[in-house]
């Protein structure tokens, strides 16, 4: 639905059909997890894709951010985070913050999430969301994801959302024995392939979900 900004604020009806469509979307594609389902319900999404594109936050598309970035497909977040696992005693990392709103759905899941981005400017918007939204279960740190957060380590959980060409080195070290990572791992412009792993006792299994795109894992910190 496309409303220019001089338009009326929608009313509640067409508040609860927008949200409707957008949860009906999610689970045409395949999100099904009850809690997975409720926290996206939560976490309103036009929050965190700011200008131009605003007002097609609740369609089921990737959105330019700020930094040349971009907000992930609801879908996709939906499959990640379900793949993910998420119990509510978890600790979980996320590499990549962007928008915030991958943390924010996990914020309703984990007991505790940090994540972290390449960028300045993204982590402090991003905090300022959780802020305004109350989410004091984040921490969002402007760091080199690629190393993770040895300091916070061993994780539960950990999800990468920029594409490595393999998974981290240094993030399979910080996951927890039967603790999960998804990570989209293949070339930038090439087709990636979302991965989740499973640290065993002996060692790590690999499981290949879907084709997925992302923009992919950068060294280093940004310039904003
Ligand atoms: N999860 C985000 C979308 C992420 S887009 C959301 O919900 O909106 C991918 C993000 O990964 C970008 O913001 C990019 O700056 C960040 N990124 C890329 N390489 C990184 C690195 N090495 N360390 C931390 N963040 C990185």
């Amino acid at each position: 639905m496309t409303r220019a900004p001089e338009d009326q604020p929608l009313t509640s009806d067409e508040l609860a059909e927008r949200k409707m469509r957008f949860l009906f979307s999610l689970r045409s594609r395949g999100v099904t997890d009850a809690r997975v389902l409720t926290a996206m319900e939560k976490v309103d999404r036009g929050l965190f894709v700011r200008g131009t594109f605003a007002d097609r936050a609740y369609e089921d598309m990737p959105l330019p951010i700020a930094c040349g970035q971009t907000i992930s497909q609801p879908s996709v977040v939906g499959l990640m985070t379900q793949a993910l696992q998420v119990n509510p005693r978890d600790t979980v990392l996320e590499v990549g913050t962007g928008s915030g709103y991958q943390a924010a759905i996990l914020a309703q899941l984990a007991r505790r999430v940090y994540t972290v981005d390449r960028y300045r400017r993204l982590v402090r918007e991003a905090s300022g969301l959780f802020l305004q939204l109350d989410l004091a279960n984040i921490t969002a740190i402007a760091a080199d994801g690629s190393f993770g957060l040895p300091d916070q380590a061993p994780f539960d959980r950990i999800i990468v959302t920029a594409a490595a060409e393999d998974p981290p080195g240094p993030l399979l070290a910080q996951l927890k024995p039967g603790g999960i990572m998804v990570v989209p791992v293949g070339q930038s412009d090439t087709v990636q392939s979302l991965i989740k792993v499973v640290r065993t006792e002996r060692g790590f299994d690999y499981e290949e979900l879907r084709p997925v795109r992302f923009v992919p894992l950068v060294e280093g910190l940004g310039a904003e």
